[in-house]
């Protein structure tokens, strides 16, 4: 069974359709990338996965489960957003361990998560900072770690390095590939960057006026005319 499934997934506001029965597959630990210009519904496109907007029509699949009306909580995906999102006020262990403590998770799970994302992401000189405190590249290993700590099915990733140097986008793009080849899991990743594409993705869709206008492996996607 594959992780996730679309099919004919549709969005509309009002009269204006945004995708037109998207057809998709997610494989257990795939590296997906969407790709397409600003406006063709990448965005879109994942909030319907990530549930924080309702599908118009069609059908939506976690491991074979019809999810299409499932709220985010259930489905078991996390979101890493362009503006990382983070509690201002509270310290980085704060914010790794925030939703942890909301759900009840016993306590030395809670270190035993928060003690594998600080490994991870390399986060132990800044646990006691707050994110006003931190670089940017800083603050997205933060939003990532917290994204982490959830061990979702699925991890969901937003334009992550939009808001970063060139530098620091081409260190946390490494990064990026070096923990999917770590965790093994399965990543859907919106970008307008073809390089980030390239190199982080097993599968590249290329969105156009929400519809798939080409699906593939980099190579064989770039190699065509
Ligand atoms: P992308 O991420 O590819 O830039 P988006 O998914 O953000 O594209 O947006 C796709 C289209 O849907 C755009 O034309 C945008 O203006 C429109 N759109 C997005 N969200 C809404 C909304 N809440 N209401 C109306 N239109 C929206
Ligand atoms: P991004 O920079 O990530 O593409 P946008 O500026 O397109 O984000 O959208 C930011 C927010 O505004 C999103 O929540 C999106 O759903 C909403 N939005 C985008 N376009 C419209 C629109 N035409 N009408 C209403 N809401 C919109």
């Amino acid at each position: 069974t594959p992780t996730l499934q679309l099919r004919g997934l549709r969005k509309q506001f009002g009269n204006t359709t945004i995708l037109h029965g998207i057809d998709l597959t997610l494989n257990e630990g795939e590296f997906l990338v969407f790709v397409g210009p600003s406006g063709c519904g990448k965005s879109t496109l994942l909030r319907l996965i990530a549930g924080l907007e309702s599908a118009s029509g069609g059908q939506f699949l976690i491991d074979g489960k019809d999810c299409t009306q499932a709220p985010p909580s259930e489905r078991g995906l996390a979101m890493v957003f362009q503006s990382y999102a983070l509690y201002p006020h509270m310290t980085v262990e704060q914010n790794l361990t925030f939703g942890m403590r909301m759900r009840g998770v016993p306590k030395a799970d809670i270190a035993r998560k928060l003690d594998r994302a600080v490994t991870v992401l390399k986060l132990q000189p800044y646990l006691q900072r707050r994110p006003g405190e931190l670089s940017g590249g800083q603050c997205q290993r933060v939003a990532i770690g917290r994204a982490l700590v959830q061990q979702p099915r699925v991890f969901l990733f937003d334009e992550p390095l939009s808001n970063l140097d060139a530098e620091l986008r081409l260190h946390m793009r490494v990064e990026l590939a070096a923990l999917h080849r770590e965790l093994g899991s399965s990543m859907i990743y919106v970008t307008h960057d073809q390089v980030e594409a390239m190199t982080l993705a097993d599968r590249i869709v290329v969105l156009r006026d929400g519809r798939v206008e080409q699906a593939g492996p980099p190579l064989q996607l770039y190699r065509e005319p």
